[in-house]
């Protein structure tokens, strides 16, 4: 039976979920949460590297900071391009002035920076704001 890892995205459980159910409603083993949840998911350093190395779905991650104009001028567009997406790419936020740890591992230099993962490996970044159409292509190209 295929599979396919997603992580929860209130409590950062791993579950896997077989493929075969992909239809039906796909909850979280450990806390119930939706795991097709469509909203962005705000991530500390710890829970930001297991989304990004134990999903099997792409990942993209905004570094941002709050007294990042561009980053604050992007933040809607980042949180309705998600909206489109669910169980299929998952959007994640980092606070680079309270999450420096993982920023740095990822050698986030300019803010804001979007990170593009599948299975743990980088495939593209970019940093400057994107419009929430070019969010939303860069993400379908993801999946
Ligand atoms: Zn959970």
């Amino acid at each position: 039976m295929k599979t396919l890892k997603i992580v929860c995205s209130e409590c950062s459980k791993v579950n896997t979920i077989p493929t075969e159910v992909e239809n039906e409603s796909i909850s979280c083993s450990q806390c119930q949460a939706d795991l097709d949840n469509p909203f962005t998911v705000e991530v500390s350093d710890e829970s930001c590297t297991t989304h990004i190395n134990e999903n099997d779905i792409a990942v993209l991650v905004d570094f941002y900071s709050t007294t990042c104009g561009p980053c604050m001028a992007m933040y809607e567009s980042y949180e309705d391009a998600a909206l489109g997406f669910g169980s299929t790419v998952r959007f994640l936020k980092v606070n680079a002035d309270v999450h420096q740890k993982v920023a740095r591992e990822y050698g986030v230099s300019a803010l804001p920076t979007i990170i593009a993962f599948k299975k743990g490996q980088e495939v593209n970044r970019v940093s400057k704001q994107l419009s929430q159409v070019e969010l939303t292509l860069w993400a379908q190209s993801l999946i």
